[in-house]
């Protein structure tokens, strides 16, 4: 199944065939498009965006609320075909891509007038004047996604670009391009402007001509490596950007966690679409006075996952999406064995067809390793035994990445406090991934995680310009300080700023 899913993904033809993980079976096939179709798309996204840019923002939240009515009629078509696309289950399909962006759309739809009203500055110094921050559109948002979430990472970010009154050209991932062309056809079905959003498919160069197509904006979501060649693309072109990059999520498990909690935290946070999401529980670093038990809860979990073809509906983990990443994570998991770590589940690949690797728990690991280092992407939780929560905090500083981290213990103001000593871009006290399904919170990383972020308010107002306007209260003739300047002018303004700045409740 490896070889030949990845014979059709890197057919040199114009065209890239689909397959579905957990069977092998192709389910369709899309273009290989070029640059000139690229910008064809953008095109007709900037001629459709002139009219939707003028609409208020509460008139495009009515337009676009209509989306998630849609889905929701169609949500067992598209469960059905991320489930075959993306190897998950169908309660992912619905909690973590259908639900959460239905969720999502009606969200931004009732709050974004809030959210992009303009906003007055009172000016401290020049009162004769007003100011204000008005949000307007950008254009044309470029947006190139991944295929761990194949529908709600491209989805939550289009229909966020929408409302902010942009045209918006959607990348899928090449290994799960079926998802993003019927998104698509849900967004026509709304009855919302035909032009506004397209889909390009395509590989790697697709997305570079993409961001050479003369749009506006660009979210990119993706790994490290990808990311830095597309910021660079952008940095050239001064297009401003949003980077959702790789994780290596830790958590700490502190002495006085509730184990029972932890141990079902990190085993849904280490197995959850086998492991391929961008917070998953990457490596967990646990006090040494819980360390045994917790292993021991973990693995008893973990030997009660069902894994299989997900179309059953009665498996909890399902296929990996592809090929190239499932060979990644084993070549993790060898290495760490061969440097000491041991396989308490798992560890190995079966044969037989599908991307299935075995859910698996390592431990006996060191900082050292790779498997503690580098992004697993897979069904894959290493465990290290540590003597302290200082010592812990260290170990989750020490790396490249700083997406989400997880901290364990019942008491939540030392949560807290050691929530503001990890380097991470979210950190969840008692609790796994979740906040991706929060559309009010922000999400995004620091470090090599990227920056910008999306969801929330900020992201929503990432994707505007920013417009400050400022004008007069009352007429008048002239200011002191323009032409012609004059000694008086000067000892008069002198007086002002002396009186003004010496004043301490002026200034203070
Ligand atoms: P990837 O970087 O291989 O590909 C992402 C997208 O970039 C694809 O659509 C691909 O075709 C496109 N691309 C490739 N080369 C390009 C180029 N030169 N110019 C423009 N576009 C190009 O990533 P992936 O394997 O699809 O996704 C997995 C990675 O994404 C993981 O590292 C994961 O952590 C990360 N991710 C991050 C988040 C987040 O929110 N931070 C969420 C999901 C996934």
């Amino acid at each position: 199944m490896g070889s030949a899913q990845a014979a059709t993904h890197n057919i040199a033809s114009n065209r890239i065939v689909s397959i579905n993980p957990a069977t092998g079976v192709p389910l369709g096939d899309v273009p290989d498009m070029g640059a000139e179709q690229v910008g064809a798309a953008v095109a007709r996204a900037r001629v459709a965006q002139r009219d939707w840019g003028k609409l208020d923002v509460g008139e495009r939240c009515r337009r676009v609320r209509r989306f998630s009515v849609e889905l929701m009629k169609r949500a067992e078509k598209m469960i059905d075909l991320i489930v075959a696309e993306g190897g998950k289950t169908p309660v992912e399909a619905l909690n973590t891509e259908v639900g959460l962006v239905a969720d999502l759309t009606n969200y931004f739809c009732k709050h974004a007038p809030r959210m992009l009203a303009p906003e007055r500055i009172g000016l401290h110094l020049l009162k004769h004047r007003t100011s204000a921050i008005h949000y307007v559109p950008r254009g044309v948002v470029g947006i190139i996604a991944p295929w761990n979430f194949p529908f709600s990472i491209p989805m939550g970010e289009v229909i966020m670009a929408l409302i902010a009154g942009n045209g918006v050209v959607l990348k899928p991932s090449e290994i799960t391009p079926l998802i993003g062309l019927e998104a698509r056809e849900v967004y026509l079905a709304a009855g919302l402007p035909p032009d506004l959003f397209q889909v390009v498919t395509g590989r790697g160069k697709t997305g570079a001509a993409l961001i050479d197509s003369g749009i506006q904006y660009c979210v990119f979501t993706g790994s490290v490596a990808t990311g830095q060649k597309v910021a660079a693309a952008c940095g050239e072109r001064l297009i401003p950007c949003t980077m959702e990059l790789g994780g290596k999520a830790p958590a700490i498990v502190c002495a006085d966690a509730d184990l029972e909690r932890t141990a079902a935290a990190i085993t849904w946070g280490g197995f959850a679409n086998s492991g391929q999401i961008c917070c998953s529980v990457e490596r967990v670093y646990a006090h040494e006075s819980v360390h045994d038990e917790l292993v021991e809860r973990i693995v008893g979990n973990v030997e009660k996952l069902r894994q299989g073809d997900p179309a059953s509906g009665e498996v909890d983990v399902g296929a990996m999406t592809w090929d190239r990443q499932i060979d990644n994570v084993d070549t993790l998991v060898q290495s760490a064995v061969a440097s000491g770590a041991v396989a308490r589940t798992g560890g190995a690949r079966p044969g037989g067809p599908g991307l299935f690797y075995p859910p698996t728990v390592l431990t006996n690991c060191t900082q050292a390793m790779d498997v503690m280092r580098k992004e697993i992407f897979g069904p894959v939780v290493p465990i290290m035994r540590v003597s302290s929560e200082a010592e812990a905090v260290e170990l989750a500083n020490d790396s490249h990445l700083g997406l989400l981290a997880y901290v364990f213990t019942k008491d939540r103001e030392k949560g807290k406090r050691m929530a503001r000593q990890v380097e991470a871009g979210t950190v969840m006290i008692n609790d796994v991934l979740n906040t991706y399904g929060c559309p009010e919170t922000p999400w995004g990383g620091v470090k090599m995680s990227g920056f910008g972020r999306t969801h929330s308010v900020i992201g929503l107002r990432d994707l505007c310009e920013i417009r400050h306007v400022n004008v007069d209260r009352f007429a008048a003739k002239k200011e002191l300080w323009y032409y012609p300047y004059s000694r008086k002018t000067y000892r008069l303004m002198l007086r002002a700023f002396k009186l003004l700045m010496g004043n301490k409740r002026f200034s203070l």
